[in-house]
């Protein structure tokens, strides 16, 4: 994909807005808008589609999913230095990109959105696993939101996507994989970032499943915290706050097994009999 002939090149942009990335606000900026045109691929943006952007920074990924034909783009970013660098990309797209000040942490995105919607960003580690938990765990499902296309550190990504019987399974795998279809689309190395970040990172896609087991959220994850708090013990012992080897047997599970070897429907059917 071509940058819009309207738009000048991404490091362009960070001189003459003066963007110099800052490590406070997580700022490893994509420039390369090849890659940032495979992210809104795979994102399988279309004209139908509203997408909320979680730190667009100077707007590589932005533009792209404008390209892509996005209906419309709602950006959230924290740091107004990049305000005038997104409201360029505003002007060349009339009517398509809504930018928002502030933290996203704050923001209700379904309340944003107005009805269904695509998430797509590139944003600091720490609050996309926190936006991905608060987006994980709303009361109703399935949820407005469609998909979940986020970058992660590649050590969070394989936490995300993984299953019973993997050394990256935990509490995160399973409420991932309860409630949604998980998948790493492809890893970027460092060098791919401005400036590069210490480890390799991958672009994780979520799809809500539409009927998930019937569990009760809290009690899930009452029964992963105590399991996986104490992953390399039997879970007699692990889960003996909550019934131990009365609680298992129940279930029908071999009190001596260790959390990572239980299914993601083990454990809603521990959390159901809690
Ligand atoms: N999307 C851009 C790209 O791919 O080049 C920028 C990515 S950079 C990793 C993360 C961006 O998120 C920065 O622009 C940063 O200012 C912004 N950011 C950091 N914390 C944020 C928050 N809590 N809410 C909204 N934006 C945030």
């Amino acid at each position: 994909m071509n940058t819009s002939p309207t738009l000048p090149p991404l490091r362009d942009v960070l001189a003459a807005h003066g963007l110099d990335p800052r490590k406070a606000l997580g700022q490893n900026f994509l420039l390369d808008l090849n890659l940032t045109g495979k992210i809104a691929r795979q994102a399988q943006v279309s004209s139908q589609d509203v997408v909320v952007e979680i730190g667009p920074g100077p707007g590589g990924l932005t533009r792209a999913l404008l390209q892509e034909g996005a209906a419309k783009v709602i950006a959230i970013e924290k740091d107004p230095r990049c305000l005038p660098a997104l409201a360029e990309i505003s002007a060349a797209f009339p009517g398509r990109l809504d930018v928002i000040e502030g933290d996203a942490l704050q923001c209700d995105l379904a309340d944003l959105a107005g009805g269904p919607f695509k998430v797509v960003a590139n944003l600091p580690y720490n609050v996309g696993t926190q936006i991905l938990l608060d987006l994980l765990t709303v009361a109703d499902w399935p949820p407005l939101w469609t998909s979940l296309t986020l970058m992660f550190q590649k050590e969070v990504a394989l936490r995300i996507v993984a299953g019973a019987d993997d050394a990256h399974y935990g509490r995160l795998g399973v409420l991932c994989g309860w409630r949604c279809d998980a998948r790493i689309l492809f890893d970027l190395p460092p060098q791919a970032f401005t400036p590069p970040p210490k480890v390799t990172s991958a672009v994780v896609q979520l799809v809500p499943r539409q009927q998930p087991l019937q569990a009760n959220l809290a009690t899930l994850e009452k029964v992963t915290a105590a399991a996986f708090g104490q992953r390399r013990k039997m879970l007699r012992q692990s889960l003996k706050s909550l019934g131990g080897e009365n609680l298992l047997k129940l279930v029908g599970i071999d009190p001596q097994r260790r959390a990572e070897t239980l299914s993601v429907a083990e454990f809603v059917s521990l959390a159901n009999a809690l």
